[in-house]
């Protein structure tokens, strides 16, 4: 089945007890068993796993191409798990322009999880070969990458960490798997935080890991988000549900929208550089292309000065919101290096922008009377 078709009908079965076509919302802690606590209808506690959870993991597994899926409270406590489920000694590739807590993580956990990291440009397969060490476990990866919009080729990336023994993990938060399939391009994991294009209305936090195989990995995070405790919600696993069944025509739209204001800055004498992987202009143009359906609705821009000037045209903005995080119906502008705060490495004249569902003519007076 087609991509859109998927979106609409996974986790969707009209629910036996009802005939209710909108999935019911279980907010039941606790789950009837048996003396012995034998299992009698599938579920015996909230943390392990429930039927509203149930719903969304077969849902993210249908359209991520994935054997199974395990949802958690945010991103970085999918981020987190997935970390944590690694033994003690082993070594992970990050990339160099990564969402700015997957950095926190390695800095400030990973000693005390006798863990070792490299940072490493993952545009360049020979950079990531370069890092590979005898216990590397885990090339984690993000692209379109958050902030600078950098590519990195999956299918590249898969073989080397596959020849190495190591998981390739890919943060699809950005592209979504309306636009990227990474499990279908070689990824073992694929991570989301769903707080942003699957929920797709900025009111829901979640995250997940979507796994191409369940052996042997599912069953281990299974067990650490049930003892460490990082799972949705599920009134969260409902609104993100039902977030995902517009997920495909959204992301048609940020697409259509973001390429309409990328092509419009590029020519702005106060813009000094557009990162969006639609441009042909932009590095990792050709492998977005082959790997991407459509660049999505993320980009970033370089004002032609520093902090002030950037910060500036934030100030100027009447329908761009300026606010931290992406994904929703309404477009936001965030200068990242002010957000990101100490550790950020993005460049200090950075401006992300999350393109939203409004009119792009509308989009663009507006950012255009802001750079003036
Ligand atoms: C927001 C974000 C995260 C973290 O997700 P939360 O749901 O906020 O915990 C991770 N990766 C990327 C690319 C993000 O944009």
């Amino acid at each position: 089945m087609k991509m859109e078709t998927l979106a609409v009908h996974a986790g969707a079965e009209v629910d036996p007890a009802t005939g209710s076509i909108a999935p019911p919302l279980h907010l039941s802690t606790t789950f009837l068993h048996g003396p012995a606590t034998e299992e009698l209808h599938g579920y015996i506690y909230v943390r392990d796993k429930n039927p509203t959870q149930d719903r969304l993991e077969a849902a993210m597994s249908a359209l991520e191409g994935g054997e199974d899926t395990l949802a958690f409270s945010s991103g970085m406590g999918a981020t987190a798990a997935f970390f944590q489920s690694l033994e003690p000694g082993s070594h992970v590739i990050i990339p160099e322009d990564v969402y700015v807590h997957v950095r926190d993580i390695a800095r400030e956990y990973f000693t005390s999880w006798q863990m070792e990291y490299s940072t490493v440009d993952t545009q360049s397969a020979p950079a990531i070969a370069a890092a590979m060490r005898p216990n590397t476990k885990a090339i984690w990866a993000e692209t379109p990458s958050n902030p600078q919009m950098k590519i990195m080729d999956i299918a590249g990336a898969a073989k080397i960490a596959h020849q190495g023994g190591a998981w390739l993990v890919v943060d699809n938060t950005f592209a979504t798997p309306a636009l990227q399939r990474p499990l279908e391009l070689g990824a073992d994991v694929v991570m989301h935080s769903t707080t942003k294009y699957c929920g797709g209305h900025s009111d829901v936090q979640g995250g997940c890991l979507v796994f191409k195989k369940r052996e042997p990995l599912f069953e281990k995070l299974f067990h650490t988000r049930m003892v460490l405790g990082a799972v949705c919600s599920p009134f969260n696993s409902w609104l993100i549900l039902r977030g995902l069944r517009s997920l495909p025509c959204r992301m048609e739209r940020h697409s259509a929208n973001a390429m309409a204001v990328a092509k419009v800055l590029a020519q702005v004498k106060t813009v000094e550089r557009v990162f969006y992987p639609g441009l042909a202009t932009h590095p990792g143009h050709t492998i977005a292309a082959a790997q991407m359906k459509q660049f999505g609705g993320m980009m970033s821009i370089l004002v032609r000065g520093g902090w002030e000037e950037a910060v500036r045209v934030i100030s100027r903005v009447k329908l761009f919101q300026p606010a931290t995080s992406l994904g929703g119906v309404e477009s936001l502008i965030e200068h990242r290096a002010s957000a990101e705060g100490k550790g950020s490495t993005s460049p200090k004249n950075l401006l992300r922008l999350s393109i939203g569902l409004e009119h792009p003519e509308d989009l663009i007076a507006d950012l255009l009377q802001a750079l003036g």
